[in-house]
């Protein structure tokens, strides 16, 4: 994929580090999520309390790792970081947990992959401060109640769905975060060319904005390869002309979709009959894990309306076949 929605190797993280905004003020967009935060960040300070569980959800690259950030400078306290996968055993959580000091905020990523014995020693530490962990083996094992600093954690995941009940209930405040606008977006873009020094005019910012699939790590991913093509193919400048024609390069269409996009919509309305297919066909189809169809590529074609999810799986809308340039079945009624 030329525009996948993951940090592509460790330069390219660290520039997304670099593009990272510090605090709230700065963060675009998400206007529901920020006010609430607002609100909630300043009242733990105001009374020198951990602020409340924070839960994160949304597809990959809106802003969940930044805002993690944003929110432990905002409270004034360290971050740590992790994720789910990386957590392997009970240890790995104690250890993260007894060192964190009092507010701080523990970050974890991809939380909905945590094993079933991390997450239970995860349950008392997030209620009540305590752990209880296991120390020595065979008949000298026992069991030691260590207690914590308040901390805050704050979960990441793309589907608030696919954590367990358990879990989710502990989560005092809940964000949902939203694809972003094109305007949101060009706000981003503009952010982003000037710190990397790029000029870009109103018009070809705005048209890597709006090809962007509503998200800015992939708005800051084509600004960077746009950026090249400037370079390389015109004067080092972004205008209309230069974004129009270094995106028709990276295969991104005027509607901002990707190979994968249409990969999907093409195999859907002609191999499947424009649906419903199942998620599983689909993969299949188009040689694309299950996981990546559903967190990746079709929330996006769904909150366009491209794409429906119906109980009896996929449906390919008249959006979809228009787009396509495919004359619709006259049974289509999507
Ligand atoms: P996620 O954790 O949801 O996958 P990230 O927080 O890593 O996404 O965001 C990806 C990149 O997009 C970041 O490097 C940041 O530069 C940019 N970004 C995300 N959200 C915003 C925002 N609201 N305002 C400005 N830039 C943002």
């Amino acid at each position: 994929r030329v525009v996948s929605n993951a940090p592509a190797s460790p330069n390219e993280e660290a520039i997304e580090r670099a593009l990272r905004p510090k605090l709230l003020d700065d963060y675009v967009g998400q206007v529901k999520a920020r006010e609430q935060l607002e609100i909630f960040i300043s009242a733990a300070k105001m009374r020198d309390e951990a602020l409340d569980h924070v839960l994160l959800f949304g597809p990959p690259g809106l802003g969940k790792t930044t805002l993690s950030h944003i929110i432990a400078a905002e409270l004034g306290v360290n971050l740590r970081q992790t994720s789910g996968p990386v957590l392997e055993k009970p240890k790995d959580l104690a250890a993260l947990l007894t060192n964190l000091e009092k507010n701080d905020v523990l970050f974890i990523d991809e939380i909905h992959r945590l094993s079933p014995v991390v997450e239970e020693i995860l349950y008392p530490a997030l209620e009540d401060y305590k752990i209880d962990i296991m120390i020595g083996e065979g008949p000298a094992a026992r069991s030691i109640k260590l207690d914590l600093q308040p901390f805050t954690l704050v979960g990441a995941t793309t589907r608030a769905g696919m954590l367990t009940n358990p879990l989710r209930d502990r989560f005092g405040i809940v964000a949902r975060l939203e694809f972003y606008t094109a305007q949101e977006l060009a706000r981003i873009v503009k952010r982003s060319a000037g710190l990397l020094k790029v000029p870009t005019d109103e018009k070809g910012g705005f048209e890597i904005a709006r090809r962007s699939r509503g998200t800015p790590r992939i708005a800051n991913r084509l600004l960077r390869r746009v950026r090249d093509y400037a370079d390389v193919k015109g004067v080092g400048e972004i205008t209309l002309d230069i974004a129009n024609r270094a995106l028709a390069m990276l295969d991104v269409d005027p509607q901002g979709f990707d190979l994968m996009d249409r990969k999907l919509l093409e195999a859907v309305i002609h191999r499947f009959d424009g649906g419903p297919v199942g998620l599983d066909n689909i993969a299949a189809s188009i040689g694309e894990e299950r996981e990546t169809i559903e967190d990746v590529i079709e929330p996006y074609l769904i909150q366009q309306g491209y794409l429906q999810r119906t109980p009896r799986g996929r449906i390919a809308t008249l959006a979809a076949y228009r787009h396509l340039g495919v004359t619709p079945p006259a049974t289509q009624n999507g």
